[in-house]
């Protein structure tokens, strides 16, 4: 017992909880009690521990067609949200990845410098998508033209390119800010200047399935991104049916429902089994889905999950995700579910500081998480959840023990 409660005040420790104030608002004890409801496992995986000799360069196996794009691309693709060394997007291409998926918004737009580097001399191996967005966040709505005109321009500095591929309607929450007259004449002007080739949208709101549809129906989208894993969204393989049958590319993000298996020792890969790969070939069952991008941010990354490229899921396979699913019922904030969010009288958006944590939790990208974080306003950030009943937790369908969860994120978040 004593090792026990050891092994948790470490976790809780390098999990940045006796740091600052908090234990001196909730009390050791407190933490303690919560600390199975916080934390899965108290330890991560190594790099020696995870690294299989039989994945050593891996490379991508299938392509499929981005819809009515022309491009055939790689089934699991790259994601830059959290990179910082061009040389691992230059190994990626190597390996055959030709999509990567950036943004400005992804590490004050560091990422869009590092893919600009990588791709220097082979632009026209690779198919980049970018989002409308500035370093600062998601363009507004009601941005003008100009503005986002401009944004779209920056990105192609920083990425050392005359055209994108791609661009992205980025965190599209709902009709308005899908079909906004502003986002589609930026668009118009920048395909016809030859700066943008495509239209996608991107979304994990809780409007996903109408915001898809419309987005399909409406005949002006070449591509869409949404999150889709395993056990998760029974409606959405009907709309990337419909999104097939019309041409329309399906990229799929968030694959990994959390990545928390790197925090879940009895998820350490090994050569019998791997999450990450299992997981992919979930997704990659579905011939109807384009492929997939998942954060890659280290060579092992490219090993691991490359190793799965063009590989079916088998029975084993859902095992282990049927394990891992029970293992994070209670940790797992669904993207796109947003049931608990009327619930809240301080009006926070649980599901996004929930997903920022997950940030820091499932990819070790602290820095990234604590930027998003930074661009919540203050009201939100200051919000007191320990004076308050809590009733976003009986909201929640999956009993998330919120309150716990949010208490914590401002805590490590705000550091
Ligand atoms: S505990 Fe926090 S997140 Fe939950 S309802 Fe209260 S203020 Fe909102
Ligand atoms: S905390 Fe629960 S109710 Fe709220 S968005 Fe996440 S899964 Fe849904």
């Amino acid at each position: 017992m004593a090792n026990e409660k050891t092994g948790r005040r470490e976790f809780l420790r390098r999990a940045g909880l006796f740091s600052g104030t908090l234990p001196g608002i909730l009390g050791l004890d407190w933490l303690l009690k919560y600390a199975n409801q916080l934390f899965l496992v108290p330890s991560a995986p190594t790099e020696a521990a995870v690294a299989q000799p039989q994945w050593a360069g891996a490379v991508v196996k299938s392509y499929r067609p981005l819809g009515r794009t022309g491009w055939k691309m790689s089934d699991i693709s790259f994601g830059a949200a959290h990179v910082s060394d061009a040389d691992v997007v230059r190994a990626a291409l190597d390996r055959g990845i030709n999509y990567i998926d950036t943004s400005p918004d992804y590490s004050d737009a560091e990422s869009e410098r590092v893919v600009g580097a990588a791709i220097k001399g082979r632009r026209d191996k690779v198919f980049v998508a970018s989002k409308f967005c500035t370093a600062q966040g998601h363009l507004a709505v009601d941005s003008s033209v100009g503005d986002i005109v401009q944004a779209v321009e920056a990105s192609l500095g920083r990425l050392g390119t005359d055209y994108l591929d791609l661009c992205h309607i980025h965190a599209c929450n709902d009709l308005d800010r899908l079909m906004a007259p502003s986002f589609h004449e930026a668009f118009d002007r920048l395909r016809a200047q030859g700066k943008v080739r495509f239209l996608g949208v991107s979304s994990h709101t809780p409007e996903l399935e109408k915001v898809m549809t419309h987005a399909v129906d409406s005949g002006r989208f070449d591509v869409i991104m949404a999150a889709y894993n395993f056990s998760a969204w029974p409606d959405l393989s009907s709309i990337i049916a419909k999104a097939h049958r019309k041409g329309v590319g399906f990229v799929a993000m968030k694959t990994l429902k959390g990545a928390y298996h790197t925090a879940l020792s009895e998820f350490t890969p090994s050569e019998a089994q791997s999450f990450t790969q299992a997981a992919f070939k979930w997704v990659s069952g579905n011939e109807e889905v384009s492929g997939l991008v998942v954060s890659i941010s280290k060579i092992s990354h490219l090993d691991e999950y490359l190793y799965a490229s063009g590989e079916k899921v088998t029975a084993q396979d859902l095992g282990l995700l049927e394990k891992y699913d029970r293992a994070v019922a209670r940790e797992y904030c669904r993207p796109g579910c947003g049931q608990c969010l009327d619930a809240c009288p301080a009006g926070l958006p649980i599901d996004d500081i929930l997903r920022y944590a997950m940030y820091h939790d499932g990819y070790g990208s602290t820095r990234v998480a604590r930027a998003k974080y930074a661009r919540l306003p203050q009201r939100v950030r200051g919000t007191d959840c320990l004076t308050c009943a809590a009733p976003c937790q009986g909201a929640c369908p999956f009993e998330l023990p919120i309150r716990t969860k949010i208490v914590r994120a401002h805590q490590l978040l705000s550091a």
